[in-house]
């Protein structure tokens, strides 16, 4: 019984795939102020064997692979404040924006319960050990139907759609500024 989902290959998502949120979702991030608050860069050893090709390093194993994340403030007009984080490989060539493949989260409780768990499956959920812990069971349960019904039949929340509007808007500018 909970094997049956699980046994389906979960493909992994562009930006350009995860910016396909329902209606309704899109017009309510309308009335959402996302600021940039930090940039971070992430260094992590890879195993992976087409990015060892394509870097000719053959006999090597591993490879550092370097990633950049986006943390944002997201404010609601209810006065919430949502954290979203974004991380990319950034390529610096601003057509190509969302080709990116993305790991994503927000704090909000539809990004949890709705979203999170599909996202790990994917590879496109952003985690450590706190947002792991923060998760928690909704990391290991698969949503209900009625729960997946409710999600729009999109893959993340409106504060992370919001805020990847706005990273993709000031781009350059915020490339070059880091
Ligand atoms: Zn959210």
């Amino acid at each position: 019984m909970a094997g049956l989902l699980s046994n389906f290959t979960f493909s992994t998502l562009t930006l350009n795939d995860l910016v396909q949120i329902d209606a309704g979702r899109m017009d309510r991030a309308a009335y959402l102020i996302p600021t940039l608050d930090k940039v971070y860069h992430i260094v992590r050893k890879e195993t992976i064997w087409d990015k060892v090709k394509k870097f000719f390093q053959r006999g090597n194993t591993s490879i550092n692979m370097y990633y950049t994340v986006f943390a944002y403030n997201v404010s609601s007009p209810s006065g919430g404040v949502y954290r979203v984080l974004i991380e990319i490989q950034p390529n610096f060539n601003r057509a190509a924006f969302f080709d990116n493949v993305a790991r994503v989260y927000c704090n909000c409780a539809d990004f949890k319960f709705r979203y999170a768990w599909e996202l790990n499956k994917r590879k496109n959920l952003f985690r450590n050990s706190r947002i792991s812990q923060e998760l928690g069971i909704a990391l290991q349960q698969e949503p209900t139907a009625k729960t997946k019904n409710s999600s729009g039949g999109s893959h993340m929340c409106k504060h992370v759609y919001a805020a990847v509007k706005h990273l993709a808007d000031n781009y350059d500018q915020i490339i070059a500024s880091i």
